[in-house]
């Protein structure tokens, strides 16, 4: 009870506002918020300062049975958390879902969810020396973060569609070159190059639980 009292503040009392393609009245509940998908017409909306620019236009996500829903939150072990956007990447064997959750002191995670596979990742303000995208092989060990890690996959990812808020401006085209990378114990890094032989942004992320993924 407590927590949910908590993450009221960091609520914005519900601001409402025009889809400015369709008129849909929308919803803008974080105040951290930047894009937000119209449910009416699949516009996607830039929010700044009072304005709102269409950034693009996007065709609805297929359903498809998922642990999490939009505004309906859970508790993760001592995190009390609340989905409150999407976005869905295909790649080789199917695709991923990178879900942006608030937790009671308004920090963001993003959650990662491949199939029966759940990570919880934070990008990493951190400059490093990594290999370009194309010099990556499976099995090639990187020095990160006082740590070795091994490339376990590479891919190409390709934005499919994004719901709800969130808080980066993603291009709808989107795609990148990614490498995920281990090491013994519940700790991964993801690299995503959206410039093959640029910097990656840099995630850390750790394997959760799904067993203690408790729906509230
Ligand atoms: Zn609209």
């Amino acid at each position: 009870m407590a927590d949910n009292q908590r993450s009221e503040r960091f609520r914005e009392g519900n601001r409402q506002f025009n889809c400015t393609s369709c008129g849909a009245l929308l919803h803008r509940r974080f105040r951290y918020t930047k894009l937000v998908v119209c449910e009416q017409c699949r516009s996607i909306l830039y929010l700044r300062r009072g304005a709102v620019d269409v950034l693009g236009n996007q065709a609805a996500l297929a359903d498809h049975p998922s642990l999490f829903q939009r505004y309906h939150r859970f508790a993760y072990r001592n995190l009390l958390l609340e989905p409150v956007g999407t976005l869905r990447y295909g790649y080789g064997r199917g695709f991923w879902e990178e879900w942006w959750c608030l937790d009671s002191d308004g920090e963001g995670h993003w959650i990662s969810v491949d199939e029966g596979d759940f990570v919880m990742e934070q990008r990493q303000a951190i400059e490093a020396e990594l290999p370009a995208a194309d010099a990556l092989e499976p099995g090639m060990k990187i020095d990160l973060m006082n740590a070795s890690w091994t490339v376990t996959e590479l891919g190409t990812a390709q934005l499919q569609g994004m719901e709800g808020e969130l808080p980066d401006i993603v291009n709808p085209d989107r795609h990148f070159r990614y490498a995920h990378m281990e090491r013994p114990g519940s700790k991964l890094v993801t690299l995503e190059y959206n410039d093959p032989s640029g910097r990656p942004d840099i995630y850390l992320g750790e394997w959760m639980d799904p067993f203690e993924i408790k729906a509230l």
